[in-house]
């Protein structure tokens, strides 16, 4: 394998796709990405995103959701319309902050099986 360079089908740039990022796509199984990392930043802003609560510290009233593509997003307690806790299964949408991505309106929809009492 070798850095290759594809075409974003959404802007039309072209961008590096790099070993590192090839491997990780062979490893899950995932075809090569189709936009680039622009476009797909832009796309995780504009829908909706299932995610699992990773941390959550309720004296502080913030933590983090575990959200696909290997994305970690704080949120914060004002965010939340239900408590939740560690393992709990929440939707929710996303805007970027200077310091990151960070939830909006954090719905809660579940708790993860395995840590389900
Ligand atoms: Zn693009």
């Amino acid at each position: 394998m070798k850095d290759t360079f594809l075409t974003c089908s959404s802007c039309g740039i072209k961008f590096l796709w790099t070993v590192r990022e090839q491997e990780l796509s062979a490893r899950a199984g995932e075809p090569p990405p189709g936009k680039c990392p622009g476009c797909r930043a832009l796309d995780f802003l504009l829908t909706e995103h299932e995610g699992t609560v990773r941390f959550y510290n309720p004296r502080k009233g913030w933590g983090f959701i575990d959200a696909p593509g290997g994305r970690k997003v704080f949120f914060h307690r004002r965010n939340l319309r239900r408590p939740v806790s560690r393992g709990t299964v929440v939707r929710f949408r996303a805007s970027m902050t200077e310091k990151g991505l960070r939830a909006t309106s954090v719905r809660v929809i579940g708790r993860r099986k395995k840590e389900a009492r």
